[in-house]
């Protein structure tokens, strides 16, 4: 039996193609936070955008690499295929009428596992979807554009789709210390610790369908949160131990993160919840201008001469 359980999801990074309207949606249409504006720190002349609540509490942090002019990736097997956001019950009516005036094409509302739900697409494809949830797992942030009343309140969960849905099964139940919690029309949910928003990954299984190509509008890969370093290198352990290949511990400056490809081919990270985006800038002033790692401090000229710039909502 696994020792590794996850407190939830930590962050989701997806790819995006021009910066400004990748931050004028998550700001304007969803009211998010900008909480975070630095660099690829693989390839830091692409920004790396962080949105989430208030204080970008790990559980509510959806994040964009936005390369301008990136070719449209392919929804597929081995990817992550959706992302779920969590919001008040009732709400929902809210957000179509919202979206739908924004010429966003909502989904009517389906009700899946006895939740309602509403689908719709980002600028460059990316599916999300929002779903009344009746527990509140985080606070939204009250200060954007979307009343507070309806706000996001971080992830509900995300959805895989993949060729074969026992392996990746297999690595959650049996590495990753999910439980299976319910299934209907070839979907799987998983759930860990309490299994509430943030802590479900359901699984599609697409024997036929084409891979997922991952480029603008797909999702690069999906964070889970460990508790702090002693945790994570223990769990780092215990992965090297299932033969998966996984990274060693890198420095992502707000957490530390590990890499590994579960079985179907989806990239998984496990990150600490700490340092936190407090790190190196105050909470009221998140996301206002470009943060570097020290290691790419001294660059900082030549980095911000190749950046897009960047017009940010009003403080
Ligand atoms: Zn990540």
């Amino acid at each position: 039996m696994s020792s590794v359980h996850p407190l939830g999801l930590h962050h989701v990074t997806a790819i995006a193609s021009d910066p400004q309207r990748n931050l004028d949606f998550y700001h304007h249409v969803l009211g998010l936070r900008l909480i975070k504006q630095t660099v690829n720190f693989d390839a830091p002349e692409v920004y790396h955008l962080y949105y989430g609540n208030e204080a970008g509490e790990p559980g509510t942090v959806l994040t964009f690499f936005p390369w301008p002019g990136a070719p449209g990736g392919r929804r597929g097997a081995g990817q992550t295929t959706t992302v779920s956001f969590s919001v008040p019950e009732g709400s929902l009516g809210w957000w179509r009428d919202h979206l739908t005036r924004l010429e966003l094409d909502p989904t009517d509302t389906t009700t899946r596992f006895e939740e309602e739900a509403v689908a719709f697409h980002d600028p460059d494809g990316l599916r999300l979807e929002l779903i009344a949830h009746a527990a509140t797992p985080h606070d939204p942030w009250e200060d954007g554009p979307v009343p507070g009343e309806h706000g996001v309140r971080g992830f509900h969960s995300v959805t895989l789709t993949e060729r074969s849905l026992d392996t990746t099964a297999r690595l959650l139940t049996g590495t990753l210390g999910f439980s299976p919690t319910i299934e209907e029309e070839g979907r799987a949910r998983f759930g860990v610790a309490d299994a509430g928003a943030g802590q479900i990954i359901d699984v599609v299984a697409d024997r036929s369908g084409p891979d997922g190509l991952v480029a603008a509008g797909t999702v690069h890969h999906i964070a889970w949160r460990a508790p702090d370093d002693e945790t994570q290198k223990r769990w780092r352990g215990e992965i090297v131990e299932t033969g998966l290949g996984v990274t060693d511990i890198i420095d992502r400056q707000y957490f530390h993160s590990i890499y590994f490809r579960e079985p179907g081919g989806v990239l998984f990270e496990i990150a600490t919840d700490g340092p936190g985006f407090t790190a190196d800038e105050p909470l009221l002033e998140l996301g206002r201008r470009l943060r570097l790692p020290p290691w790419l401090e001294p660059k900082r000229e030549d980095i911000e001469a190749h950046l897009p710039t960047l017009e940010l909502p009003d403080a």
